[in-house]
């Protein structure tokens, strides 16, 4: 795909290695909830697309619903002031939730969201990130199953953006700078 934003992209992890790693969490999610319905929730924006292929692999009774975060800060740095955008539609009281995120960085997006959604009574809590920046962290969160660990670099596609740009891109790639 070609356009002025893609030109300055260095590809990070391409649409085989993601499609695998989907593959491999999903299974993995399938033993470890096996007899058991999960409740899946996507942080949107930027889990929409990850959360889609990851779901497909889940052989369970599967449930899912969305609610909105956003967080304010510069475009590489988080400040840890968290909005919700938009809230559930279904209580997770007595559910097996997992939580499924596009990134962990500072961490504290994620521990603002756990936080607030163990309020709510879940039987289980687990988080499905597809990225984790170790370097980054601030605050320790439990997770579960993460996708790739990746280095301190800003990262856009497959649902992550640029100013609300480039979340289509099937691949991940790193903003090279000019
Ligand atoms: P936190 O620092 O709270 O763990 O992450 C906050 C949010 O910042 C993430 O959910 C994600 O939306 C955004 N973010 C962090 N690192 C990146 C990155 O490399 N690329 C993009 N597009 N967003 C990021």
């Amino acid at each position: 795909m070609k356009s002025h934003r893609t030109e300055k992209l260095d590809v990070l992890l391409d649409e085989e290695k993601i499609r695998q790693r989907c593959r491999e969490l999903g299974e993995q999610i399938t033993r470890d909830f096996e007899g058991e319905e999960v409740h899946v929730i996507g942080v949107l924006k930027g889990a929409f697309v990850f959360l889609a292929d990851l779901v497909r692999h889940i052989e369970l009774d599967v449930s899912i619903d969305f609610l909105g975060l956003s967080s304010y800060g510069s475009r590489t740095e988080s400040s840890g002031v968290v909005r919700m955008t938009s809230d559930l539609s279904i209580p997770i009281k007595g559910r097996h939730v997992i939580v499924v995120e596009d990134i962990v960085d500072t961490g504290l997006t994620m521990k603002y969201l756990l936080e607030n959604l163990q309020t709510r009574m879940p039987q289980s809590l687990a988080v499905c990130t597809l990225l984790h920046k170790p370097a980054n962290t601030k605050v320790d969160v439990p997770m579960n199953y993460v996708g790739f660990e990746i280095p301190d670099e800003f990262v856009i596609g497959y649902g992550l953006d640029d100013a609300e740009f480039s979340r289509h891109l099937p691949y991940i790639g790193i903003v090279r700078d000019a």
